[in-house]
């Protein structure tokens, strides 16, 4: 869609607003509303302008002028505002020469794929997240002390989520997990997570499954893999829709890796492909129906993987999830179908076309764009300097004896263990001009200030009991 199209577009549908949304640093949307006479055809050449000092991360006080550029092919009707709003997905830009700001997490992923482009390996990056989540009861934040934020036990947890007690019935109760996704009345979200799919449907995501997860009151939605400025966006409306549709039900999404002790967290599994010429380039005759260059690719996330971490599990909750038993990976291994590696070669079948490898590591709190550009300069690294992988390893990696355990590596084990193997090797993430130093060390430099050392300076229930 040009500038005109959408124009055109927006007086179909009766819109009377335009709601223009930016990523944050942090992976939030941003917005701010204009009335739609506002929308002229000089908009889409010289933006709008906002507080940038005001977002996290960004612009000092003193330099606080920036401007959002809206993107014209990302026009669609927002589903949840009362009086129709045009949305429209924007791009941070400098004022004085309407250049990208190198704090912009879209632009980030834009580079990294001009990047890929100019190595001449591929012309295409596919990626399919998959981000899981829990849906809770929409309680007020004062009200929360019974909550599951601060259950030290996963059975009270799994009491306190929202369950029906049915009347005066003081006795029976309908166990929240019984196997894997028990079918209703066990599964007390299958309407709500059906009316989520409907509204990514009316979104343009064209969804694959949804189901309930491991977990109690945690649910999963597949849709289509994309390109990874496409995903990019459309995983910043699947987030916004969960969310959105949710409230309706008087209820609330957390996408946070590990709300509840002693049951699975919340993964964001990324499924990837290189292509060229319309040809899959990771599909071939090595290990598990891989190509050579697969194989490079998967040693350089692996090799790069402790500094990704700092990206792709950006928050100190991260690493509670982390941990053995809750089929999230806790050793740097690939492996051909094992959900304890934290590289899987899904079982594809026999089109080369659904050739991919799953990266499991990465969870639903890191920042889309950010992600999906670092894991792919650490995936071309691995191409451009023939990085091997070692061998697979095909075993249930939790169950390995502590001494074949121990020789494998591991991920880190905390955010800041995370952050300094970000500091002390982010050259690849650099190349291209990808990831600036600056915005590599603001990064850093904020995660440390208001998230690690905040979290580590205030008491947490369980230490009352030790
Ligand atoms: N919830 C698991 C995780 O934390 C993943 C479960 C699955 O394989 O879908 O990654
Ligand atoms: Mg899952
Ligand atoms: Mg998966």
């Amino acid at each position: 869609m040009t500038g005109k199209d959408v124009l055109k577009f927006a007086n179909e549908k009766g819109a009377k607003m335009v709601d223009l949304k930016f990523c944050d640093m942090l992976g939030t949307w941003q917005h701010l509303t204009v009335p739609l006479h506002q929308l002229t055809a000089e908009a889409f050449e010289e933006g709008y302008g906002f507080d940038g000092s005001s977002i996290r991360g960004w612009k000092g006080i003193e330099e606080s002028d920036m401007i959002i550029m809206p993107d014209p092919s990302t026009a669609m009707m927002d589903p949840f505002m009362q009086v129709p709003t045009l949305s429209l997905i924007c791009d941070v830009c400098l004022p004085e020469t309407l250049q990208a700001y190198n704090r912009d997490p879209r632009q980030v992923v834009k580079k990294a794929i001009a990047y890929m482009q100019s190595t001449g390996i591929a012309d295409t990056a596919y990626f399919g997240p998959e981000a899981e989540f829990f849906i809770f009861d929409d309680i007020r934040y004062e009200q929360t002390n019974n909550s599951a934020f601060y259950m030290i036990d996963s059975d009270e947890a799994v009491w306190n989520t929202g369950r029906d007690e049915g009347g005066k019935n003081l006795g029976y109760k309908i166990r929240p997990k019984e196997g894997y996704f028990p079918a209703l009345p066990t599964d007390s979200q299958q309407d709500l997570r059906t009316e989520i799919c409907l509204e990514l449907e009316r979104c343009g995501m064209q969804v694959e499954r949804h189901h309930h997860e491991v977990a109690s009151s945690q649910g999963e939605i597949n849709f289509r893999f994309d390109t990874a400025l496409n995903m990019g966006d459309k995983m910043m409306w699947f987030k916004y829709i969960v969310k959105n549709v949710a409230k309706r039900y008087g209820k609330t999404v957390t996408f946070m890796p590990k709300p509840i002790f002693g049951d699975n967290g919340s993964g964001m599994h990324i499924h990837m492909s290189l292509w060229k010429d319309g040809k899959n380039l990771f599909a071939g005759n090595k290990y598990a129906g891989l190509s050579e260059m697969a194989l490079h690719y998967i040693g350089g996330v692996l090799k790069h993987a402790p500094a990704l971490c700092g990206i792709i599990n950006p928050t100190t909750n991260s690493y509670k999830r982390l941990v053995p038993g809750f089929e999230a990976p806790t050793k740097l291994a690939y492996s051909f179908k094992n959900r304890s590696a934290a590289m899987r070669i899904p079982n594809s079948g026999p089109n080369p076309k659904a050739k991919r490898i799953e990266f499991r590591t990465p969870d639903p709190s890191a920042n889309i764009y950010l992600a999906e550009a670092a894991i792919l300069m650490a995936g071309l690294d691995g191409i451009i300097n023939k990085i091997n992988p070692g061998d697979p390893l095909d075993k249930d990696i939790y169950g390995l004896p502590p001494q074949e355990a121990a020789a494998i590596p591991s991920v880190p084990g905390t955010l800041e263990e995370s952050l300094n193997h970000l500091m002390k090797n982010c050259s690849f993430l650099k190349k291209g001009d990808v990831f600036t130093d600056d915005l590599i060390e603001t990064w850093v430099q904020y995660k440390i200030d208001k998230e690690v050392r905040p979290v580590q300076q205030r008491p947490v229930p369980y230490e009352f009991h030790l």
